[in-house]
């Protein structure tokens, strides 16, 4: 029956859908074709009590153990409309490569998205952002499907935009396409910034192992990688998931790490810095069970 709504793959390794590349195995990933296809998924899955989840590159994941249900990705929606410095453009769309395509059109606003590795869908439920900038200022509206299936558009200012947060992670609604304003600019600045900051992330995080960014928010007024660097907690381990030498807020895969591995380790630096400093370091990244 699933397989009517779209591309189904059964027994998926976890790895190969996330960042972090942890172990384990997801029951069941679907493609929807189109929309039509999307909304009688979700039919379907409710009305067989399914658990499922909407994922974009899987890159602010930590999957706890094997996933028990479906798994939807949104590929088949990278649609992207661009008319003079508005952009629409579809969930399934790469963050990046939109930040690179409308910089080479004299676009200015995305700079800051380069190193992020998500698709729209996953930055607008984040607010994803780095440099003091994020998907807040630069999204006018996006189109959602609410838990009854309607299509509804919502403001910026219906958002509820701040660090790293979205009404998104506070509801049931699926994004399926975001409108930005960008200004005109200039090509050749916009993508040197975008080179650059791509330059101090390779020079400054452990980009050659499998992880999923930063894993602590920072607190307020403080850098989370300078406090468990501060406790001497690089290269500390637990299985495979290892506090990165070369960025103290990342965790790394060195090869089989599990997810209850980087929850334990996350469980170990947590009770070390507020031991240390009294500070309760929240944890940026989403656990999934
Ligand atoms: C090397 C590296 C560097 C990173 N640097 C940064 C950084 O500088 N700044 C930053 O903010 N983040 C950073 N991240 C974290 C990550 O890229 C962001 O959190 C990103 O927004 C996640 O997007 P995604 O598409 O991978 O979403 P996923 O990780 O797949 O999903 C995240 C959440 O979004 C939800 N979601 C996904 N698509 C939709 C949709 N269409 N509708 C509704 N909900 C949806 C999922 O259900 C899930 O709850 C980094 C990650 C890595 C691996």
């Amino acid at each position: 029956m699933i397989e009517t709504f779209g591309k189904t793959l059964y027994n998926v390794p976890i790895k190969d859908y996330t960042t972090y590349k942890l172990d384990g195995i997801i029951k069941m990933v679907v493609y929807p074709d189109d929309l039509e296809k999307l909304k009688d998924l979700l039919k379907y899955l409710k009305e067989n009590a399914i658990k499922h989840m909407v994922i974009g590159n899987g890159s602010n994941l930590i999957f706890k153990e094997d996933y028990d249900g479906v798994i939807i990705k949104l590929d088949n929606f990278k649609g992207l409309e661009i008319k003079d410095n508005i952009v629409r453009v579809e969930a399934g769309y790469n963050l990046m490569k939109l930040a690179i395509k409308t910089a080479n059109l004299g676009l200015s606003g995305l700079e800051f998205a380069a190193g992020i590795p998500a698709t729209i869908g996953g930055a607008v439920y984040m607010n994803a952002g780095a440099y003091k900038e994020d998907m807040s200022l630069v999204i006018s509206e996006i189109t959602v499907l609410d838990d009854n299936l309607n299509i509804r558009v919502l403001k910026n200012e219906d958002l509820d935009f701040s660090y790293r947060h979205s009404l998104l992670q506070k509801s049931n609604l699926i994004c399926l396409d975001a409108t930005l304003v960008l200004k005109h600019g200039d090509k050749q600045k916009s993508l040197d910034l975008i080179y650059d900051r791509k330059r101090r992330r390779i020079e400054s995080q452990p980009l050659d192992f499998p992880s999923a960014g930063s894993v602590f928010r920072n607190p307020d007024g403080k850098f989370a990688g300078e406090l468990i660097e501060s406790l001497g907690l690089k290269g500390k381990s637990v299985g495979d998931a290892v506090v990165s030498e070369k960025h103290a807020n990342f965790i790394v895969n060195m090869g089989k790490a599990k997810g209850k591995d980087v929850m334990k380790l996350i469980k170990m630096i947590q009770d070390e810095v507020k031991e240390n400093y009294d500070v309760k370091l929240k944890v940026e990244q989403e656990f999934v069970e």
